[in-house]
């Protein structure tokens, strides 16, 4: 019998008619030009992060999880070609090994590093990119069944449309990175009032390597993380706040933390520049309607602007919003509520996070939206890689006949 799947916070669970662990890129092939000439579909996991249902399917589940290790290293180009089934951690391990690492890192490293890659996961930083920015080239099953490599110096429109990719162009057996030398950072977490957080934001922002903050809405406190270099570090000074904690290490072991309690999550990205009026905004509606029923965090992070066609920071410096509520709490109307703020300034929603968008909401948001979709339809013409969710979220449909 078919095992349940559920994702990290458990909102998500369904049952996959069959899961599929190809060992090697032909059984995939093979695999996917199975279900191409049976019309069945397929789906590839990675480590169930989501809380959109991306993954999603009744029909064919795949596994990476067989697919490790480094493939090949250039040392003086900085390139590194990986497996797509690696996890972050075990990918940020290897990278130091090798001397290297990605140049920024989100919360926490327990996801694939496919599919942070797929969804646009970021960390924090006006001068930093959401992680994809590091594909510069790779592998993948199309729709066909084919083995396609893409490398940059050939096809770097391809690359940018992979760069973010929902798992709707085919599925990754190999991402060949460019990376930065490793380094150590050092990390600092303060406690302040939100207010006086605000008052500061800009040089907060300007003069550490890496900021964000967590306001609780029920304390209207702050939790401020600065991450610098440490030689460079001594000069932070936040006088209005309290350092509660600190540590120094390599960036792959101070930038990811630990979750220990499961939540639900909606995050938008918006131009740099509307960030705090957006927060603001939120924070006004949070007090006066959710602060009863919500006692979680809202967090607030920047990212550098990139190219990449489905990037939430698509040709604009970002800042992001996100609201987390407890996984045994309702999440519904309070993302649904303050999803309405961060349409009005513009917000395009994290792929991998709760969001009511659809297909038709989307397009205006994205200025390579029809491109990605031309490039999807060249890769998967009958829609294998497709899921109902999928679908309205891209606004296309199967081609083929559905499987009877
Ligand atoms: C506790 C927690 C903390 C988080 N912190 C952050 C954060 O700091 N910043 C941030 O931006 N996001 C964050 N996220 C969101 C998370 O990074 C994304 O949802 C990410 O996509 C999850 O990766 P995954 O390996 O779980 O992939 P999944 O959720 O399993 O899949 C994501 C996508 O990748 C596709 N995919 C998987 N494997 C392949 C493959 N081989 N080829 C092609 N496509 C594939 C899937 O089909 C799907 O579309 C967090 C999530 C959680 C639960």
């Amino acid at each position: 019998m078919q095992q349940e799947w559920t994702n990290w916070s458990g909102s998500l669970r369904f049952t996959p008619g069959s899961t599929e662990t190809p060992s090697d890129e032909e059984e995939l092939a093979q695999l996917v030009c199975r279900a191409a000439s049976d019309g069945r579909t397929v789906r590839a996991a990675g480590a169930g992060h989501s809380s959109s249902p991306l993954v999603q399917t009744e029909d064919i589940l795949v596994s990476m999880e067989r697919f490790r290790g480094v493939e090949h290293h250039d040392p003086g180009a900085r390139e590194v070609t990986v497996k797509s089934g690696m996890m972050l951690r075990e990918a940020n391990r290897a990278f130091l090994d090798l001397g290297l690492a990605l140049e920024n890192l989100g919360d926490v490293d327990l996801q694939s590093l496919v599919g942070a890659i797929g969804t646009g996961t970021h960390g924090t930083g006006r001068r930093f990119h959401i992680l994809s920015h590091h594909l510069i080239g790779g592998r993948l099953v199309n729709g066909r069944g084919e083995i396609v490599e893409f490398p940059m110096e050939r096809d770097s429109e391809f690359v940018l449309a992979a760069r973010v990719a929902l798992g709707a162009l085919g599925i990754f057996t190999a991402l060949r990175l460019r990376l930065v030398p490793a380094f150590r950072l050092h990390r600092r977490e303060w406690c302040a009032h939100i207010e006086d957080c605000l008052a500061d934001l800009d040089r907060l922002i300007e003069e550490n390597r890496n900021f964000d903050f967590y306001w609780y809405p029920r304390s209207d406190e702050a939790k401020l993380r600065t991450l610098n270099f440490p030689e460079e570090d001594q000069k932070t000074t936040i006088p209005y706040a309290r350092c509660v904690k600190e540590m120094s290490g390599w960036s792959g072991e101070v930038i990811p933390r630990q979750r220990e309690l499961r939540f639900d999550e909606i995050e938008f990205f918006f131009p740099a520049e509307a960030g705090p009026r957006c927060f603001r905004e939120v924070r006004k509606r949070v007090k006066a309607r959710h602060r009863k029923s919500v006692g979680w965090r809202v967090l607030y992070r920047t990212i550098a602007a990139d190219n990449a066609y489905l990037s939430g920071a698509h040709s604009r410096d970002s800042v992001t919003i996100s609201l987390h509520q407890n996984n045994t709490l309702p999440y519904d109307e309070y993302f649904r509520d303050i999803e309405h703020i961060f349409r009005d300034y513009g917000g395009r929603p994290h792929w991998g996070k709760k969001h009511y968008l659809k297909a038709g909401d989307l397009r205006p948001l994205y200025p390579m939206w029809d491109r990605f979709l031309e490039l999807r339809q060249r890769m998967d013409p009958e829609g294998v890689f497709l899921n109902p969710y999928l679908s309205e979220l891209l606004g296309c449909g199967r081609t083929a006949p559905l499987h009877a």
